[in-house]
């Protein structure tokens, strides 16, 4: 097994999900409505409202992950700092 499916096995949260407010927020300003972070993300944050993405399930998106904003081609997607959301998993 990799070592990061090792240390994913033993990933657990210090508090609840709900209350840790780590999710994307979109830049209507650079949004186009591509949906592509729609159909990009495993965990259905996304839905579609007025043809543009809006954040529907924000404690489904994965605690550090990122991925979406990376998929982004106009940069309209942000996270907060991962410096400061670190503190909320422990690998024990
Ligand atoms: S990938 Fe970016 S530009 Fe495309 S819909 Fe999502 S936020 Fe908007
Ligand atoms: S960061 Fe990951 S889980 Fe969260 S919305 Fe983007 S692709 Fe989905």
């Amino acid at each position: 097994m990799a070592i990061c499916k090792k240390l994913s096995a033993h990933k657990k949260l210090v508090k609840p999900r709900a209350e840790i407010d780590w999710n994307p927020t979109i830049d209507y300003s650079k949004c186009n409505g591509c949906q592509i972070c729609v159909h990009f993300c495993p965990k259905n944050v996304y839905a579609v409202t007025d043809q543009k993405p809006v954040v529907k399930s924000p404690t489904s998106c994965v605690l550090l992950c990122s991925r979406c904003m990376q998929k982004c081609p106009n940069k309209a997607i942000r996270f907060p700092d991962k410096a400061d959301y670190v503190q909320y998993i422990s690998y024990r």
